[in-house]
């Protein structure tokens, strides 16, 4: 069994931003990820452009120089396979931390290799980052899992002259529409919401709205979807069911983290909100020295932590390390 003092789970950017912070306090954790260094972001939309600048995607102090206003997906993998190159981070890629187990006051891990290869390992201090892109929300109604229903777009191509359904108001929902539209789709979005949500990035919302207003893309707000088939969804709108043909379907309802792997730790979930119990200062959770890092510290509310800000939770958390350490 190999013994390491501190082990991180998930190399995404609060994962690895977490990891330069530690090795900063003298510390040489160890990452274990279950694919590639910024996985989540290698699974973003081909052309996802950022809405945060490159400065407030930075981690660890440095520089991620871009020549646009926004970096698009491709400058941040290779920023942060840089980084995580440049920092000299250990990181075990593709295993996959199966189950953990508290063993008096430390952890024992069993994980899982690509090649399914089963290693186990003890840690002192358990840092989860593990995101929450890897698990999309569920419709709940019926023919959602038939194999045309996407909950990630990649690319618009294959969509031209289909009959596309785009589920959702925030960005991913509008981003995905507006590319679908520029590669000739017929597409038409169903939002559960009466308005244009304001959580939509002011700069997109615009181009959007024109092409309502000009009946390019259909836009039906208050639209609660009650079952997609193999050609259509059909949905309610105050009442009135209502029909759309659908070729492909794009569900962009948002994402939420691991409960069953957080609770399977013994950390406690906020039932309503879906937020791990942690304290704000430290990030550590009610399990002794579990921490959490980035996204999964906002439970199910995908617009309350980012990079830009989960990014800082490496530093509180390499800071009680030392406190506990030194104590
Ligand atoms: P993640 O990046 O999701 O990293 C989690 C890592 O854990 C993954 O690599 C995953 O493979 C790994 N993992 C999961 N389970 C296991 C396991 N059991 N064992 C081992 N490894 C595991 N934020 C911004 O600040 N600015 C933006 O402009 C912005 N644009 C976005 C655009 C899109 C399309 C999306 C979807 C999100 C965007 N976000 C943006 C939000 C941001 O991408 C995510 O918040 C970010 O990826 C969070 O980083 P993280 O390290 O917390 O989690
Ligand atoms: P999101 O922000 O959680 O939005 C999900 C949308 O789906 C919301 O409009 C929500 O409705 C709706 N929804 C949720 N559950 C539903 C259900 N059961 N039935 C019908 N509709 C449902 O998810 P997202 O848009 O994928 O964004 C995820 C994260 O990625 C966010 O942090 C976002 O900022 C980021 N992102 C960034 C960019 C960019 O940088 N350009 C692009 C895309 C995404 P309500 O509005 O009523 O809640």
């Amino acid at each position: 069994m190999q013994s390491e003092k501190v082990i991180i789970i998930g190399a995404g950017p609060c994962g690895l931003s977490t990891g330069i912070e530690l090795k900063r306090k003298g510390f040489d954790p160890l990452l274990i990820e279950k694919e590639n260094v910024a996985n989540s972001l290698y699974y973003y939309p081909t052309h996802q452009t950022f809405f945060s600048s490159a400065e407030k995607l930075e981690i660890g102090q440095i520089p991620f120089i871009s020549e646009r206003q926004k970096p698009v997906r491709n400058e941040a993998l290779t920023y942060y396979r840089t980084v995580a190159q440049r920092s000299e981070l250990r990181i075990n890629t593709y295993e996959r931390v199966m189950k953990v187990e508290k063993q008096g006051d430390s952890y024992t891990l069993q994980t899982k290799t690509k090649n399914d290869e089963e290693k186990t390992y003890h840690a002192n201090y358990l840092v989860i980052a593990t995101g929450y892109y890897d698990h999309p929300n569920s419709l709940n109604v019926k023919g959602q899992s038939l194999p045309h229903v996407y909950h990630y777009f990649k690319e618009a191509h294959p969509y031209f002259n289909q009959n596309v359904v785009v589920i959702g108001g925030k960005n991913s929902a509008v981003d995905a529409a507006l590319e679908l539209e520029k590669a000739g789709a017929h597409v038409t979005v169903l939002y559960r919401g009466s308005d244009y949500s304001p959580s939509v990035k002011p700069w997109i919302l615009p181009n959007f709205e024109s092409l309502v207003r000009h009946r390019k893309v259909q836009m039906e707000f208050d639209a609660e979807v009650d079952e997609i088939t193999t050609d259509a969804v059909r949905y309610i709108v105050k009442g009135e069911t209502k029909e759309v043909k659908a070729d492909f379907v794009f569900a962009m309802i948002g994402y939420h983290p691991n409960q069953e792997f957080l609770t399977s730790v013994g950390i406690i979930i906020d039932s309503e909100t879906g937020r791990p119990q942690f304290d704000d200062q430290s990030m550590e959770t009610n399990v002794d020295q579990i921490y959490i890092s980035g996204v999964i510290a906002a439970g199910y509310n995908n617009n309350e932590i980012f990079i830009e800000n989960g990014r800082h939770h490496g530093e509180r958390i390499a800071n009680d390390i030392v406190n506990k350490e030194t104590r």
